[in-house]
């Protein structure tokens, strides 16, 4: 067998260990696979942030890097009219309610995390920017492997595991992007 290189190109399957901190705040570590499953994800879907994506190109087995990446390319920018006034009857937890702390709210475009701002009697004021919108991102990423895609995979548009392991076809997939817990990938689940 050679051991020709491969390269992250469009259609192969990478994983990938992170560390995720934000550029101006650099000693906070958001999030970290370290010690975790990596991430794995199809290359030129569109399954990672744009930005990240992007860098990712032409690297190979092994190679460690870090990807600035422009809240434009991540997140996108702050919106300032995603803080709203919401009555706290909309919410979907709605118990004792804190400044600071996160809560499910129903929208238009289904469920989504929100940070209280601020709590009145009836009404609570939400921000529903992301977390991380607005923000510059270094991700420290080391390459773990690089493969081609299987038939079922190109067919899904997305990877399904360091080994293609069982995927039952059956089930729902989890196409949202789920923020609260997979900012480098999109926490994809099959299960
Ligand atoms: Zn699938």
């Amino acid at each position: 067998m050679s051991s020709e290189a491969v390269k992250v190109d469009a259609d192969m399957v990478v994983t990938f260990h992170y560390s995720l901190r934000d550029r101006d705040s650099a000693d906070e570590l958001i999030e970290s696979s370290t010690g975790k499953e990596p991430v794995v994800y199809m290359h030129g879907h569109a399954n990672i942030v744009p930005g990240l994506e992007e860098q990712m190109s032409g690297k190979q087995v092994g190679d460690k890097f870090t990807a600035t990446v422009p809240p434009e390319q991540a997140y996108g920018l702050r919106d300032p009219n995603a803080v709203q006034r919401v009555p706290i009857k909309h919410l979907m937890n709605a118990g004792k309610l804190a400044a600071g702390q996160t809560v499910a709210v129903n929208t238009r475009q289904g469920p989504r995390h929100a940070l209280v701002v601020k709590v009145g009697h009836f009404n609570v004021d939400l921000d529903l920017n992301h977390p991380l919108a607005g923000r510059t991102l270094m991700f420290d990423i080391e390459i773990v492997d690089v493969r081609a895609a299987t038939p079922e995979e190109l067919e899904h548009g997305h990877a399904h595991g360091p080994d293609g392991h069982g995927h039952d076809h059956d089930h729902a997939h989890d196409h949202g992007h789920d923020h609260d817990h997979d900012h480098a990938g999109h926490g994809h689940r099959h299960d």
